[in-house]
């Protein structure tokens, strides 16, 4: 059972609202719900479907929203600070696809995509965990850290697509016995499906038997 908490201020831009919603009038014309006929693996519109089938570990992913406009000043709002709101939002909507798109798969646990250390310790949190967690409330599911980065900083965002799936290899390791398990992988944002795609490959060679991505936004090629 999913339950809401409503806020008073817009999870997207801060504004203050008067009735109880997460988002004003303005942002959520600005905000691009990902619907019609979806990619079965990336989750994108068919029309934007960019993924390699073959190329990634993960059985699917599913997401909520174009990273663009009010989705994405909401994922930039939250990685500059803790704000409870804005993990409830993201987390509700991601809740209510995975309900809905994962029907009748039954998930061993909730995981998510570890941070560097260096970033996390900088931040203070790391935001896919917190998501992560309240996915798993509102699912009523065990939430497990399954996954450790290895040491050393490195980012994905000057990256081009190739360079990205190299750079993240090798640069996670699964940290629990997961054999057998269907896993949930939670992650902020998807890219090219590098990061996941390498944390769910470990997660297989733990010996998990299936992982499912579920992401509150991806990135469209303008
Ligand atoms: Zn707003
Ligand atoms: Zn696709």
């Amino acid at each position: 059972m999913i339950s809401y908490i409503f806020p008073n201020k817009c999870v997207c831009c801060g504004k203050i609202i008067v009735e109880k919603i997460s988002l004003c009038d303005e942002c959520r014309k600005r905000l691009y719900r990902i619907e019609g006929n979806i990619c079965r693996y990336c989750g994108r519109e068919q029309a934007y479907c960019t993924c390699k089938r073959a190329g990634n570990a993960y059985e699917r992913n599913v997401s909520v929203f174009r990273y663009d406009g009010a989705a994405a000043d909401a994922v930039k709002r939250f990685k500059m600070g803790k704000i409870p709101q804005i993990s409830v939002y993201i987390s509700n909507e991601m809740s209510m696809l995975i309900e809905r798109e994962y029907d009748g798969i039954s998930f061993d646990c909730v995981t998510f995509v570890p941070m560097a250390r260096i970033k996390e310790m900088r931040r203070g949190f790391n935001h896919a965990e917190l998501i992560a967690k309240r996915i798993a409330d509102n699912l009523g599911m065990p939430m497990r850290p399954l996954l450790k980065r290895r040491f050393g900083f490195y980012s994905q965002k000057s990256l081009n697509s190739a360079d990205r799936f190299k750079n993240v290899r090798g640069k996670f390791r699964a940290v629990k016995n997961v054999r057998g398990m269907t896993v949930l992988l939670i992650d902020d944002v998807i890219t090219t499906g590098a990061t996941l795609g390498e944390c769910a490959g470990q997660l297989k060679s733990a010996g998990a038997a299936a992982v499912f991505g579920a992401t509150f936004a991806s990135t469209y090629k303008k």
